[in-house]
C-alpha cells in the first residue's frame, strides 16, 4: 500500500472546500491517515518548494502558500501517487480536465487549491517535512 502527500492550498482554505477535498480523496479510496491545519512559515514554505527556488515563480508562490492556512496530509491506498494526481488534474487549471480538483476549485497556475506528491520518492520525503511517523494512523 502506497502513501502520498496532499496539501489543501490557502486559496481552497479560504473558499471553504477542505470538507469537499476530502469527499474527493475518499471516494477515489484514498484514505486520511493523517490531518492537520497549519499556517505555514516563510522559511518552511520555501523550504518545501526548494526544487524551484530560482525560477521566476517561485516567490510569488511562496508569498501565496503563506497568505493564510493551508491543511496537509497523508493519503494512503492502492497507487495513490498517481491516483492523487489524477483526481487533482493538470497544474495549470486551464489545462486541467472537467470533474478534477483543479478544474473546480483552482483561482489561477499559482492558486491551484492542491498539492500532491509527483512520486513515491517526493512523497516520502514531503511526510516526513510534515509529520513524525507517531503522528501517521
Ligand atoms: P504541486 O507541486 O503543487 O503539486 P505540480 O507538481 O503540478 O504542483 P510544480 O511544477 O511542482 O507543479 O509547481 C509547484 C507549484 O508552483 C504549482 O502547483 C503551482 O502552484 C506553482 N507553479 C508552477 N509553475 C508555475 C508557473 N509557471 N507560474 C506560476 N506558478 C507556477
Ligand atoms: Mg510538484
Amino acid at each position: 500500500i502506497e502513501r502520498t502527500f496532499s496539501i489543501v492550498k490557502p486559496n481552497a482554505v479560504a473558499k471553504n472546500v477542505i470538507g469537499a477535498i476530502y469527499a474527493r480523496f475518499e471516494s477515489a479510496g484514498l484514505k486520511i491517515v493523517a490531518a492537520k491545519m497549519l499556517q505555514l512559515t516563510r522559511a518552511q514554505a520555501e523550504g518545501f518548494y526548494a526544487e524551484h527556488q530560482g525560477k521566476p515563480f517561485f516567490d510569488g508562490l511562496v508569498g501565496f502558500m503563506i497568505s493564510g492556512p493551508v491543511v496537509v496530509q497523508v493519503l494512503e491506498g492502492e497507487d495513490a501517487v498517481r491516483r492523487n494526481r489524477e483526481i487533482m488534474g493538470a497544474t495549470n487549471p486551464a489545462n486541467a480536465l472537467a470533474g478534477t480538483l483543479r478544474s473546480d476549485y483552482a483561482d489561477s497556475l499559482t492558486e491551484n487549491a492542491v498539492h500532491g506528491s509527483d512520486a513515491v520518492e517526493s512523497a516520502a520525503r514531503e511526510i516526513a517535512y510534515f509529520f513524525s511517523e507517531d503522528e501517521i494512523c
